[in-house]
């Protein structure tokens, strides 16, 4: 099959879009973003999470949540909805994903990678290459099938060396936060399960022919961010170092499930900067419109303005 369907766009107006992660993850599979030659870029959906409201403003210090909420009209009550978009990249007979999806066992709501991937004409057994932002649950587990077994059979695996050291680590359960044990337990056993098919990469490595390795510490300790080709002729794919919109009005302001909120802020406001600055066109993982779109300079902050 070679429909692609896309996403039909709600024309919203910008401040309701950054109060509520948007409702159109649910309309499609794939958006495509860069046709060059032999390669194509698209954004394929694993569906969406549905969060509570309160944990979407997890990241917001204390001292200034009410007047943050206020200001950006965030919703309080009941459940909002974050978009997962992967990135795929096929190149000749190279089909790359950047990440897997949440696959059967985390929401109702996610774990659609197969179907997104089905209405591109894409197998499982068809995926050569998978590079890996980071393992939280939404990103890493989808690469299990429902009965444990790897579900991209044929596909080289990758993932930034200082994540899997942390992820792997027996002393985890021990050290990490109580509300993400669930997600180092599922890490550590897909980890394990993946074993030597996984091969591991440093900052600045060139994982695929024209696929740069960028580290972008915080959200996780290795978590890594993908510069694919040129800011003319590519790219970027963000992973998690901003989640939300907010994140761009307010880069010191980031996920609940930040692991540094720290070093996740600085890794913000300076990959924002430079994104904005060397105008690359972004995939964000939990963007609006299939992720896809720019880092614009607003003010003293920035916004996404989204392409897809
Ligand atoms: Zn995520």
């Amino acid at each position: 099959m070679k429909i692609t369907r896309r996403f039909v766009l709600a024309a919203a107006p910008a401040t309701l879009a950054l109060a509520a992660l948007p409702l159109t993850a649910r309309r499609g599979w794939a958006v495509t973003t860069l046709v060059l030659g032999d390669l194509r870029i698209d954004s394929v959906s694993d569906g969406w999470m549905e969060l509570p409201a309160d944990f979407t403003t997890a990241g917001i210090p204390e001292d200034s949540r009410d007047e943050v909420i206020a200001q950006f009209d965030l919703p309080t009550e009941g459940m909002v909805e974050s978009p997962l978009n992967v990135t795929l990249l096929r190149q000749g007979d190279r089909v790359v994903l950047f990440d897997v999806g949440s696959g059967p066992d985390f929401m109702p709501t996610a774990g659609k990678l197969t179907e997104a991937l089905d209405a591109v004409g894409i197998a499982p057994e068809d995926v050569t290459d998978v590079v890996f932002t980071h393992a939280h649950p939404d990103h890493l587990w989808g690469v299990l099938d429902e009965f444990d077994e790897p579900l991209f059979a044929n596909a080289a695996m990758q993932m930034g060396r200082a994540e899997h050291e942390y992820w792997s680590d027996p002393q985890i359960l021990d050290t990490i936060r109580e509300d993400l044990q669930s997600f180092a337990a599922g890490a550590s056993r897909r980890i394990e399960v993946l074993g030597d098919s996984l091969t591991l990469f440093e900052d600045g490595a060139e994982v695929i022919p024209g696929v740069t390795a960028v580290a972008t510490p915080g959200h996780t300790p290795g978590h890594m961010s993908f510069a694919i080709g040129t800011p003319e002729q590519g790219v970027f794919v963000t992973g998690d170092f901003v989640t939300t919109l907010l994140g761009f009005a307010r880069p010191d302001i980031g996920a609940g499930t930040d692991s540094d909120p720290e070093l996740a802020a600085q890794t913000r406001a300076a990959m924002l900067a430079r994104l904005a600055e060397e105008k690359w066109p972004i995939i964000g993982y939990h963007l609006p419109d299939g992720g896809i779109g720019r880092v614009e300079a607003d003010g003293e902050a920035y916004k996404f303005v989204a392409e897809g």
